[in-house]
């Protein structure tokens, strides 16, 4: 697999939702797609490798995980509202086209407001929301859940204030004031530090790298772990392969995130789930978890 033949379509709606024993749900919610020019679509030792074409789209998932503490929504995927923020920035192909060439599609449906309420979830009733970053695609939707506390790492939330390439703040809701995760010498598998919520059921781990402060979350379930894992790595095939593609920050520090996330899924059962693989939610429902 390679970014050019992302398979299978993201074309059809990946929505559905995984129980975990009596209490606990993991509700995958197919929030558009996204395509990258070929001026994006690969970095190679630091350097931008060119693809020949436009990728196919790519899913834009966020995840909603229903427990007894309440239900968790992990990014909020883009916001159909995107397009018309960027009228300027261009079209390709009649989509949004980003000044940085990432096209995005948001159809009526895909909205994060529709995919919670098809899931049964009423957004006011969320415990908090957790970015992984502050890419458009995973925090453009926060209008749709206003009021609902919101965390994020602080190292993210720095480097986003100070201008950092790929954070749009022109996106965030005008009263964004997030909490900032700070870690603690807390460790899991491979994760020195981590931070703990909800007497450790949900961990967030530092998988920086892609951007300045992206976590991952962890989610302990009677039958091993469901890891979150954002834009650490674009599929679970890139991260097995240790390969860096896209946009990303720090390729040493994106290396290293995903070594860690790699021996942490060799060492416990973990079904992976990147926020762009169209494979990850099949291996949601099939419990297929990381080869060791
Ligand atoms: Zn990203």
């Amino acid at each position: 697999m390679n970014l050019d033949n992302p398979t299978p379509s993201a074309a059809r709606d990946l929505s559905r939702s995984v129980r975990f024993g009596p209490d606990v749900v993991v509700h995958v919610l197919h929030t558009g797609t996204v395509r990258v020019s070929p001026r994006q679509s690969a970095t190679e030792r630091g350097r931008a490798r060119t693809a020949p074409v436009w990728t196919r789209p790519f899913p834009i998932l966020a995840f909603a995980v229903q427990t007894p503490d309440g239900v968790t929504l992990i990014d909020t995927g883009p916001s159909a509202q995107m397009h018309d923020a960027h009228a300027d920035d261009g079209e390709f192909e009649g989509r949004l086209t980003l000044k940085w060439d990432i096209s995005y599609e948001v159809r009526p449906g895909d909205s994060l407001a529709s995919r919670l309420s098809a899931a049964g979830i009423v957004p006011s009733a969320l415990r908090r929301v957790i970015l992984t970053h502050l890419h458009g695609d995973h925090c453009g939707a926060l209008h749709d859940v206003p009021g609902v506390p919101v965390l994020v790492a602080r190292g993210e939330y720095e480097a986003a204030v100070a201008g950092a390439f790929g954070a749009s703040a022109r996106h965030w809701p005008a009263d964004f004031r997030p909490q900032l995760v700070d870690y603690s010498y807390a460790a899991l598998g491979s994760f020195g530090r981590t931070h703990s919520l909800d007497r450790g059921r949900l961990t967030l781990i530092p998988t920086d790298g892609h951007s300045a402060g992206h976590l991952s979350v962890v989610l302990r379930t009677a039958e091993g772990i469901v890891l979150f894992g954002g834009d650490v790595a674009f599929s679970q095939r890139y991260l097995i392969d240790q390969q860096i593609v896209g946009l990303c920050r720090s390729v040493p520090r994106a290396r290293r995130s995903m070594a860690d996330v790699l021996t942490l899924a060799r060492a416990l059962p973990t079904i992976f789930l990147p926020a762009h693989d169209a494979e990850g939610p099949r291996r949601l429902s099939e419990r297929e978890t990381v080869p060791g």
